[in-house]
């Protein structure tokens, strides 16, 4: 009789698949795909997923060990998200077993059951007696058996302090089976009743419902929706009326949102919406919390997941809708190991679950819209915003040859006074941290360079700290000049930090609330700013792309962007797009209630055609153009692009390897004959140094996947292979995002 191999995969950068035997005295039958077992992997124990079981193995039989233990009962996964999650690691080039840990919670990662938290519960055992005559000489054995009787459902262990029972008490009466011990799941799941609303619903315009019936017909299968509404068009109240739909229909909704949305307003529209149980999944949910939630959502126990990125992989029992809102953030695609792409994987796994998924966004990226002009995607527009509120108006104000005071100009400030006098709200979008960019000697030019990086130091003032704000270092900023001794340092340029203070002086009669990463890093900090503006007196709000989304502001009637210049003169193609989205989405902050809003954009490129065309004719124009731009450039998404990146010690060493690296693929793109395909580079990288190594990266750019595809899976292999691979540290980054 064969042998049965178990190939697993397990936690390891390796690109391939694990040999073992199966744990003694296991029954085959059990062995699905999809389970995990405990095996030994060198000199540690590691959690790996049974992918196949074949009937021979490469490796010599007398070599092979046996798996140590099953972990599950059942697969783990639902075959459809199995079937991802190989899609993904084949996509991505990645290891299987690595893509398993980037999409399971953790604790199922290190081996914990897949199943809800049992508690025990201490009962009355059947037939026992309060006043049973063998406790007539043990008087804390009497009282405890008399408090336990007091509880018929049982005294859950947790509480066994508070009610002042004595652990040697109860083991005593368990010897005597006077008591009993019962394991229960901690929280009983609740069934449904009653309605699903806790509010009612708003009454949708004509767009909203035009939108909404397009969905609704389209529940129960496979169809991608493109919802593109702009800033408070009311897609928000479009996803609740559908996610009501599918609740009603006994089905779960998977809800996606960017990783700085998590303001404790989105959730309140839910849990105010819906008398649902809804689970969440985002950064700060701990291990336990996350794999609870990520259990309730497999059993059918939440009606509603609300996560960022990697909720993606949440299995759920009964699937009805997946929305991702504001589609086109950045946040969706991980910067690390498995550098896959929320929202394409969506769309995957909703044709694999064979669901409608909706991407909602004002600002759609270019994929997405291209998606929608081939036909993929069914457009769906909101162009007026809901509840009455008018557009905001732009205003590209020429700061050529103006002086600037800490970035602010005259007329700009004239704009302030004016919005504040009439009592009313502003906020000034800057999106640059700290107090001045850079420190810079006015005798000799020395700049404060970081040592690690080819970047300068942000000079935070508050903290009295330089910091690079691309490795971390931290330094005091000195009082002379390390070059030439002399005191005159001056902060150049400025950033949040700065702006409050300078805006501080020109109106001290409002109060200046800055809103970046470091003012809302203390818990609880965000809230107190949230609560201050919402009370709606006059006042300033300075911050960073925090201030850009999702939030609503009532009051607020002038948004300013300080500089909008960076992303029209880049080097990396997608900058003007994701400008214009920041200023787009910025913008609409501005005059969301009764009284119109209006930006003013300060700029030294003031007839820089993409920013007319964003400014006077919207971000859709804008689009059309920079989509045509794209194509006349063969940019993406009229083409495909993968980045091989290496860093390494010493300089020149990365590029070495991805010299080796291109001479590979030439020679593979002439054995497999394909065509189509362009190896641009290696050069270093945008920024050479960071954290003290040298990078360089080597770009691939093809007309259509497939050649790509193949090309990359033969050249990983032996890419793996490459001697001068040890000392680099390289990654392949599939559909980069950062150039
Ligand atoms: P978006 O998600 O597009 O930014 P929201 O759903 O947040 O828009 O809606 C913006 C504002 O308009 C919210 O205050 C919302 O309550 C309100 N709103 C949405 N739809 C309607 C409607 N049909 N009638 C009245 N007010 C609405
Ligand atoms: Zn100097
Ligand atoms: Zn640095």
């Amino acid at each position: 009789m064969p042998t049965t191999i178990l190939r697993l995969a397990l936690p390891s950068p390796l690109r391939r698949l694990f040999d073992y035997l199966p744990p003694a005295g296991c029954a085959t039958a059990a062995l699905q795909p999809g389970v995990r077992l405990r095996v030994p992997f060198g000199r540690r124990e590691v959690v790996g997923v049974l992918v196949e079981l074949a009937d021979h193995s490469e490796v010599p039989e007398a070599k092979l060990k046996p798996a140590l233990e099953l972990l599950d009962r059942q697969p783990l996964l639902p075959a459809a998200l199995f079937r991802l999650c190989l899609w993904a690691a084949q996509y991505y080039q990645h290891s299987l077993g690595d893509t398993f840990s980037w999409a399971l919670p953790v604790l199922l990662r290190q081996g914990e059951p897949a199943e809800a938290r049992q508690e025990r519960f201490w009962l009355l055992a059947e037939g026992a007696r309060a006043d049973d005559p063998r406790l007539a000489r043990a008087p804390r054995q009497r009282e405890a058996l008399k408090t336990i009787a007091q509880h018929p459902h049982g005294v859950p262990h947790s509480l066994l302090g508070k009610l002042q029972l004595n652990r040697d008490s109860l083991e005593l009466l368990l010897e005597k089976r006077l008591l009993r011990i019962d394991s229960r799941r901690l929280s009983q799941p609740r069934g449904h009743s009653g309605s699903w609303l806790l509010q009612s619903e708003l009454a949708l315009n004509s767009e909203q419902r035009a939108a909404f019936e397009a969905i609704r017909a389209g529940l129960g299968g496979f169809q991608a929706f493109l919802l593109a509404g702009v800033t408070g068009s009311g897609k928000t109240e479009v996803y609740l009326q559908l996610i009501h739909q599918v609740l009603a229909a006994g089905k779960q909704a998977l809800v996606l949102i960017p990783e700085i949305n998590l303001g404790p307003q989105t959730l309140a529209r839910f849990e105010q919406r819906f008398n649902a149980r809804i689970a969440l999944l985002h950064s700060s949910v701990n291990d336990r919390e996350r794999l609870d939630a990520w259990l309730a959502a497999r059993d059918g126990e939440a009606d509603i997941v609300i996560g960022t990125r990697s909720a993606l992989f949440t299995p759920l029992k009964n699937p009805g809708l997946i929305i991702i809102d504001e589609e086109h953030d950045a946040s969706y695609k991980q910067q690390e190991g498995l550098r896959y792409h929320a929202r394409d994987l969506a769309l995957l796994r909703a044709r694999e679950e064979n669901l409608p998924i909706v991407l909602g966004s004002a600002t759609p990226s270019l994929e997405s819209l291209h998606n929608a002009h081939a036909g993929r995607y069914a457009l769906l527009k909101l162009t007026r915003r809901a509840g009455g509120a008018q557009p905001p108006r732009f205003l590209r104000l020429d700061v050529k040859s103006r002086p600037l005071d800490s970035g602010i100009s005259g007329p700009l400030q004239q704009a302030i006074a004016q919005t504040l006098a009439a009592g009313q709200q502003v906020l000034v979008f800057l999106n640059r941290r700290g107090f001045a960019p850079t420190l810079l000697c006015h005798d000799c030019g020395w700049l404060s360079q970081c040592p690690r990086c080819d970047a300068r130091m942000t000079l935070h003032q508050r903290h009295h700290e330089l910091r690079c704000h691309h490795c971390g270092h931290v330094e005091r900023p000195p009082s002379n000049c390390p070059q030439c001794a002399k005191v005159d340092l001056r902060p150049v340029g400025a950033g949040t930090e700065r702006a409050e203070e300078r805006l501080g002086i020109l109106f001290p009669d409002y109060p200046v609330l800055r809103i970046d990463r470091d003012s809302t890093a203390r818990k609880g900090a965000m809230e107190q700013l949230f609560g201050t503006i919402n009370r709606g007196e006059p006042c300033l709000l300075v911050g960073t792309q925090m201030l850009a989304k999702g939030h609503h502001f009532p009051r607020v009637t002038l948004v300013a962007v300080l500089d909008a210049d960076g992303g029209l003169f880049s080097a990396d193609f997608r900058a003007s797009e994701r400008m214009a989205q920041l200023i787009v989405q910025v913008a609409g902050r501005a005059g969301r209630a009764e009284e119109p809003g209006r930006v003013i954009i300060q700029t030294h490129l003031a007839d820089h055609p993409l920013l007319v065309q964003l400014t006077e004719q919207g971000y859709f124009a804008f689009a059309e153009q920079a989509l045509s731009e794209r194509r006349a450039a063969g940019l993406p998404p009229f083409s495909h692009l993968a980045l091989l990146r290496a860093e390494a010690h010493r300089p020149g060493q990365a590029e070495e390897f991805l010299d080796q690296a291109c001479g590979l693929a030439e020679r593979l793109l002439d054995e497999l004959q394909l065509g189509g395909i362009e190896l641009l580079g290696p050069v270093p990288a945008p920024m050479e140094r960071r954290a003290g190594r040298y990078r360089a990266q080597l770009l691939l750019q093809g007309n259509s996947r497939a050649p790509l595809h193949r090309l990359m899976s033969a050249w990983l292999v032996q890419l793996e292979q490459l001697p001068g691979g040890r000392a680099v540290r390289w990654s392949l980054d599939v559909d980069p995002i950062d150039l």
